[in-house]
């Protein structure tokens, strides 16, 4: 610490100056002051650390202004120094002492006894700054951690509660999860049963014509709801893992929203429903995924007929304006309660609604139908006044403008030509049933089949039937599709052949393995005979061209 301030008060310059003489070669910084008002005015401005002062100065008392001096904050640390010429009663030294850290000088007043006490003070004065200094910095540290810990404790708090929030999601997650288990089961139980049953019908012999083709709509009918079911669970897991993709084309969308209802009728008309439809007369062009478009509506036409009973009337409209196509499907139905109408979207949700008939679901039609919708840039939205109320479903979709050019035929659309030339067709599945089935079909059509069970079976019925197609399972013990793909195409008697993957993978990455493996073309089980046929009569046309 550099030089402390003394102050020496007395109204006698005379003795101010004998006090500097003796207190000058101290080295501190020494200031004087002839009245009370001169030294409580340095005593605000300056940090003084001694104040020496005579007791008894003319209209002045000492003790009075050390009692001043005492009760200014400023100077709670300012020691004060009394020059007394008198000898002090013990009184005057309590009242002295009353005021705080003080000490006294007789007179005559011997410089060096002046000097120690003044020095002592001085000590004091420094190592009391010290320590303040030191104090302070402590506090300001203590005060920093106090901070840190209160914003470590904070954040900690907001960890916890989002583990906490997490915590909940998961198990709700998890009920959702167990929920959608035994629905599924059900839902996949639920068809099982009407086909074991037509299947027992079509081993009675006595059976009539009749019953037999009433068996064989109900086995159709109900696979057909069994493939949609297992259609939607894969597509619900390529949502999950981001890998829902749109094979993207110009599509004219009011012939998609046709071939829709044309697919939703025979449902609607078991419940004798009329689905009445208000369409534009001229195409509306989107660039889109003409199946996943088709899936949007049907899957919204097949909920209104669900969810409406019996007699119902459901309406379509669709509506082209300003760069988009408003489609809006309107039913009689049960309608939405306000609670779920914020939810419907969500995967695995269901409404408080439930199917009048066995027609169930698992929650997933209208998270496709959103998902879908999206991946167009576009929007849907559910309105219903409430239950009992019927239901409103809009969907907008960005078109394509005039200018564009019109679709391509749709590849999809199966034309069978039945004049098809018979071919010799190897099929290749461990799924014995799986190919004895479609052995015997393509045999009704004229074909010369043949089948194989595994890889190696494929590779020796290849060199000894000399098939035209080889329709062949990927996932196969002993030897995959892949690898029996490669080893019919090095052998010289199948790099003609036309190898056609027939498999439950159908990703771009299961495309993509399979054509390198020398597949020609790549069919997602399971495949509609219809689609099949076309292909097989397409293959002709492009060997004709
Ligand atoms: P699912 O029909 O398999 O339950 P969806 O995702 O298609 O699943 O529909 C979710 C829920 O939305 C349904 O469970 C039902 O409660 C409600 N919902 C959907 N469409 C309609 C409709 N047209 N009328 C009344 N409720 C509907």
């Amino acid at each position: 610490m550099d030089q402390i301030n003394i102050l020496m008060v007395d109204d006698q310059p005379a003795k101010l100056l004998t006090y500097e003489s003796m207190l000058s070669q101290m080295g501190e910084r020494l200031i004087k002051a002839q009245t009370a008002s001169e030294a409580l005015s340095h005593l605000l401005k300056d940090d003084i650390a001694v104040v020496l002062m005579d007791v008894n100065m003319p209209e002045l008392d000492g003790f009075e202004l050390a009692a001043m001096i005492r009760q200014h904050p400023r100077c709670r640390r300012t020691a004060i120094i009394f020059v007394s010429a008198v000898h002090l009663s013990d009184v005057d030294r309590v009242k002295g002492y009353e005021t705080g850290a003080v000490d006294y000088v007789s007179v005559p007043v011997v410089p060096e006894i002046l000097r120690a006490k003044i020095g002592v003070f001085a000590d004091l004065y420094r190592k009391t700054s010290e320590l303040e200094h030191v104090n302070q910095s402590l506090e300001e540290r203590v005060s920093e951690r106090t901070q840190e810990l209160q914003s470590t404790i904070a954040q900690l708090r907001e960890r916890e509660n989002r583990l906490r929030l997490q915590g909940e999601a998961l198990a709700e997650a998890d009920r959702r999860k167990t929920e959608f288990l035994a629905m599924l089961a059900h839902e996949l139980r639920n068809p099982l049963q009407p086909i074991r049953a037509s299947v027992e019908l079509l081993r009675q012999t006595k059976a009539t014509l009749e019953q037999l083709q009433w068996a064989r709509d109900v086995v159709d009918r109900q696979v057909n709801q069994l493939v949609r079911l297992v259609d939607d669970l894969l597509d619900a897991s390529r949502i999950s893992s981001g890998k829902l993709e749109l094979r993207k084309d110009i599509v004219d969308f009011i012939s998609i929203v046709s071939g829709a209802v044309e697919s939703s009728r025979p449902l609607a008309e078991r419940k004798n429903q009329r689905i009445t439809l208000n369409l534009p007369s001229e195409p509306i062009y989107i660039d889109g995924d003409g199946v996943r478009l088709m899936q949007v509506v049907l899957n919204l036409l097949n909920n209104s007929v669900k969810y409406s009973p019996m007699g119902a009337r459901i309406s379509l409209a669709v509506e082209g304006r300003e760069g988009n196509v408003v489609t809006r499907i309107r039913d009689e139905g049960m309608g939405i309660a306000s609670a779920d109408l914020s939810r419907i979207f969500e995967m695995f949700y269901q409404g408080q609604a439930k199917a009048d008939d066995a027609q169930g679901g698992l929650g997933l039609g209208l998270a496709l139908v959103r998902q879908l919708v999206d991946l167009h840039g576009g929007s849907v939205e559910a309105h219903s006044e409430g239950p009992g109320k019927g239901s409103e479903f809009v969907v907008r979709l960005p078109t394509l403008s005039r200018q564009h050019r019109a679709p391509q035929p749709d590849a999809t659309v199966a034309t069978v030509d039945h004049s098809a030339p018979s071919r010799r067709i190897l099929v290749v599945d461990d799924n014995r049933d799986a190919a004895e089935t479609l052995a015997m079909m393509l045999r009704l059509e004229g074909n010369e089949v043949d089948t194989a069970f595994d890889g190696e079976g494929a590779i020796t019925a290849t060199a000894t039937f000399h098939p035209d197609v080889v329709l062949m399972d990927l996932g196969m013990p002993k030897l995959d599709g892949y690898e029996a793909a490669r080893a019919i195409r090095r052998d010289a008697g199948g790099s003609e052949v036309v190898l056609i993957a027939l498999t439950g993978w159908g990703g771009d990455m299961d495309r993509q393995l399979s054509q390198e493996a020398g597949f020609d073309r790549h069919l997602v089980k399971p495949v509609m005979p219809t689609e099949l046929l076309a292909l097989l009569s397409s293959l002709d046309r492009d060997v004709a061209h």
